[in-house]
């Protein structure tokens, strides 16, 4: 059997201009990196094929039309594939760098393409910009990969890997074929090609869609868990890392719970507005944050109240941190514009003890201690009773 390389080349383009309108619909559901990533590969299979369908007429159009701007065309698909690739990974974009390979592989291909003819320095050009494009997304695939990975990102790797063994097989047939048998001749290379080209846009849609929905499933995940206002774990996701962090606690130094409340919060709402207490909160939020060790879990409690549970960390340690905490808060400018004074914290701590029954316990310890901070005037640290010694010496308010 002869395969007629034109018809591939040209049913490869069909099966990217079907499948780039059902994916460009399909982005008015979605919103954010996921959104503009779809996007971005919709349009890729529409100058996929509109680049292979100039190829495939090569003979038929002129070279103009067949080689420099059916190759412009696909440069820049194979930039904007790598950019939705990156986005979805989750690294920089790279723009400047996937511009300048586009743009040097393009102007290569044309020159050796209409002004000088020469069919071997332009697979070389094409091969030397693709294997480019390539590496700048199996390096963050493989470090992404490295760290576990997905099944998405493995079938985007073996599409990726089949893209380059295509190549590859082109690059043996021009060290068989010095002079260069045309992409559209019959050769056993140029068949393996044309044929991977023409199933590419499903195979890579598909690996492409697999690691768009894990994108969209890892944000709505960290969505459901995360406090809108600052950022923090919210409610959810802190009794579950509480859970997980008790459950890990085995004797005491291993688990502590500090709980902060704002000093007179409803002052800050009643003199400056809900929306600057709201800014105070998520500034707030984000101060105490940087300052936590990373083992640290933070989370809204609810209103002005946070939760910080300190893995690995006795009474002494974790009093020592909140007392940090407590003096910078009160040295921040939370909201300098709105010309309100800073705020003050008050915390409670408590320490696990082997016989709490759940961490609840725990957090009821800390809470009350919170309790007597308050009533002890506010703006300081007070540790459980039987978990050290009672009251820190706070500054007065
Ligand atoms: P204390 O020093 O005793 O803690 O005094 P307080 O004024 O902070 O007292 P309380 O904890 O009773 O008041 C908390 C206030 O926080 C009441 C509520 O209006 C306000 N609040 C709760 N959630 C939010 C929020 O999301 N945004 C804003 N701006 N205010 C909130
Ligand atoms: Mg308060
Ligand atoms: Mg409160």
């Amino acid at each position: 059997m002869r395969i007629d390389l034109a018809t591939i080349a040209l049913f490869g383009a069909l099966q990217a201009l079907l499948l780039a309108p059902l994916l460009l619909a399909a982005t008015r559901a979605y919103a954010g990196v996921a959104r503009t990533s779809l996007r971005i590969w919709g349009t890729v299979l529409l100058l996929q094929a509109i680049g292979w369908v100039l190829m495939g007429l090569r003979g038929q159009v002129s070279d103009w039309l067949s080689i420099v701007l059916a190759n412009g065309v696909l440069m820049v698909s194979y930039a904007e594939t790598t950019r939705a690739l990156r986005l979805l990974l989750g690294v920089p974009q790279r723009r400047a760098l996937l511009v300048a390979i586009g743009v040097a592989g393009w102007l290569g291909i044309a020159w050796f393409g209409v002004a000088t003819p020469d069919y071997r320095m332009r697979v070389y050009i094409a091969t030397l910009a693709l294997c480019a494009y390539l590496l700048l997304l199996l390096w963050p695939l493989r470090h992404a990969l490295r760290r576990g990975g997905s099944t998405a990102q493995r079938v985007m790797l073996l599409v990726l890997l089949g893209a380059l063994l295509g190549w590859c097989a082109r690059l043996g047939d021009l060290a068989l074929h010095p002079s260069g048998t045309g992409l559209l001749a019959y050769s056993p290379a140029n068949v393996v090609q044309m044929i991977y080209s023409a199933v590419e846009p499903v195979l890579a849609s598909v690996g492409f869609l697999l690691m768009y929905n894990e994108t969209v499933q890892i944000e709505l995940h960290r969505l459901a868990r995360t406090d809108p206002l600052t950022g923090t774990l919210n409610r959810l996701a802190l009794d579950e890392e509480s859970l997980r962090l008790f459950r890990e606690a085995d004797r005491p130094n291993t688990l502590a719970a500090l709980v902060i409340d704002v000093d007179h919060f409803k002052r800050i709402n009643d003199n400056f507005g809900h929306v600057a207490g709201d800014r105070v909160l998520a500034a707030l939020a984000a101060g105490i944050r940087w300052r936590l060790p990373p083992p640290a879990v933070l989370g809204r409690m609810g209103g002005e109240e946070f939760l910080a549970l300190l893995p690995g960390t006795g009474v002494a340690e974790a009093m020592a941190l909140a007392e940090q905490l407590r003096v910078a808060v009160a040295a921040m400018q939370l909201v300098p514009e709105a010309g309100m004074p800073g705020v003050t914290i008050s915390a409670g701590i408590a320490a696990y003890r082997p016989e709490d029954a759940s961490v609840d316990d725990l957090v009821r310890r800390a809470d009350r201690a919170l309790y007597d901070a308050k009533r002890g005037g506010r703006n300081r640290v007070v540790a459980a009773i039987g978990d050290a010694s009672p009251v820190q010496p706070g500054a007065t308010e």
